[in-house]
């Protein structure tokens, strides 16, 4: 495998060791498999919790077995740190606080851990002249340009408005007391960082912006495997309203507009970044699928109700016999339509499938939202080539799979329980 392994300008990859800050993560974990099952190279995986990497770590017998070496640590205060740094290739910074939920309600934790702790990364690296892919955020362009127009403006349907592009779109916050902004301000002023010291002491870095990867594995499932109060990130909290037959809930009545990408092509476009350091170095990349846009209303739409075609088909289907069965046929439509959950769960669509809340009683004072979230792919195409493959409606089918499959049974043992008792 090391030795037939090309980079993108046919030069042999040759086997390194990465040290990986927030390995135990949504990201870290897939990057640890990634890099385990079809890279030569060897991850230190730092982080404080090693749940979803545990299958990478045991048993024994797993053919990477010595490549994957984890250390439990809090980057906060462990004077480990910086020999781990020392010892790799590579630094790659993934840890954060960073579900939006403790952004207005953690604010001084939100700003800790997304500025404060990495600085030390920073430092270790540029001191020791050891390359850094940096973990940032789409969240640091905030507001687009266009959602400031007047309503009826035609220049908000121009893509010069609202397409996030790196190295021309503005930083747009809300004002202080909009708390939200405090993971987005301390993504931007780290990036500012780690810039000034590659310009002014020479630090290879890389900055990566995710707009929104989704897959397995993300967040928790609030009382199963995260806090019964959590509120974890859109797909997370959509699936448990799924998995518990509750209606999904629509902040503000789930008019923002965000592209999903799925887990597995982010990933790919992470790993070109590590093995291409010459062509990804200085960079800041937008990682996301401009294809796959949608309203959050329309994407609990399209996990509760019916898919494309065979909604029309089902529609038509209806108008045809309701003519002789009329309110019997109305009462069943449910039961014809064909939805994600539905589909991977063999369960019937649910009575009512949305309910409207306001952000103030969601996330609580403070909340604010980014209205739309379009990368522009011009940088990491020329540079990497790379570009995204999944669609919307492929990528939850396979992440509904895997999360009923995970949660279903101790979703029914969580219902339980109270009349048990
Ligand atoms: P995650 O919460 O699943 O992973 C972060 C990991 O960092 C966790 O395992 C956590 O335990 C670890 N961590 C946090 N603080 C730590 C500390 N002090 N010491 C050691 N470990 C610590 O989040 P994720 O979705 O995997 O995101 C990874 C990075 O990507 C973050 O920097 C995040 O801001 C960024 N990001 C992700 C997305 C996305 O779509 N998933 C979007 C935008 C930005
Ligand atoms: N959202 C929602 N219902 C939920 C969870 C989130 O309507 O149960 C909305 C949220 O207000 C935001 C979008 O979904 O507009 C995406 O939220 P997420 O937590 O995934 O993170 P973001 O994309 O805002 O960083």
């Amino acid at each position: 495998m090391a030795s037939s392994r090309v980079d993108l300008d046919g030069k042999p990859i040759k086997p390194i060791t990465i040290c990986m800050i927030g390995a135990g993560g949504f990201i870290g974990s897939h990057l640890c498999e990634k890099l385990m099952t079809e890279t030569p190279h060897s991850v230190l995986a730092l982080d404080v919790y090693n749940d979803k990497i545990k299958h990478l770590l045991e048993p024994d017998t797993n053919p990477w077995h010595g490549r994957i070496n984890f250390h439990r640590l809090n980057i906060k205060h462990d004077s480990r740190l910086e020999g781990l740094i020392k010892m790799a290739d590579l630094t790659i910074n993934l840890a954060a606080i960073c579900t939006p939920a403790d952004y207005n309600t953690r604010p001084l934790d939100t700003i800790y851990s997304n500025f404060i702790d990495a600085l030390p990364v920073v430092k270790y690296c540029s001191e020791n002249n050891k390359r850094l892919i940096h973990f940032s955020t789409c969240e640091v362009y905030g507001k687009t340009i266009g959602c400031f127009l007047p309503k009826d403006s035609p220049l908000r349907k121009d893509p010069k408005y609202y397409v996030l592009k790196e190295d021309e779109s503005p930083c747009i916050f809300g004002s202080i007391e909009k708390q939200r902004w405090s993971y987005a301000c301390a993504k931007q002023l780290i990036e500012r960082l780690i810039y000034a010291e590659g310009a002014e002491n020479g630090l290879e870095f890389t900055i990566v912006r995710p707009f929104n990867w989704i897959g397995p594995r993300m967040d928790f499932i609030p009382g199963v495997d995260g806090p019964s109060e959590g509120v974890p990130r859109v797909l997370a909290c959509f699936s448990n309203n799924l998995l518990r037959r509750e209606p999904l809930k629509l902040v503000d009545g789930g008019q923002s507009q965000r592209t999903f990408i799925y887990i597995k092509d982010a990933i790919e476009a992470v790993l070109l970044m590590i093995e291409n350091p010459a062509r990804a170095n200085g960079h800041i990349f937008n990682v996301g699928n401009p294809n796959n846009e949608v309203t959050v209303r329309q994407l609990g739409e399209m996990m509760t109700q019916v898919k494309g075609l065979s909604f029309i088909y089902s529609k038509l289907f209806l108008a045809f016999f309701s003519m002789f069965f009329g309110v019997y046929l109305r009462l069943l439509f449910p039961y014809l339509c064909l939805q994600v959950y539905s589909k991977v769960s063999g369960e019937a669509p649910l009575e009512k499938a949305t309910i409207d809340v306001s952000s103030k009683e969601f996330y609580g004072e403070g909340y604010d939202d980014s209205d739309k979230r379009i990368p522009d792919m011009t940088i990491i195409n020329r540079q990497l080539g790379w570009n995204p493959k999944t669609s919307l409606w492929d990528l939850l089918e396979s992440t509904l799979t895997y999360q009923h499959r995970t949660y279903a049974e101790a979703i029914k043992k969580v219902i339980a329980k109270p009349l048990a008792s």
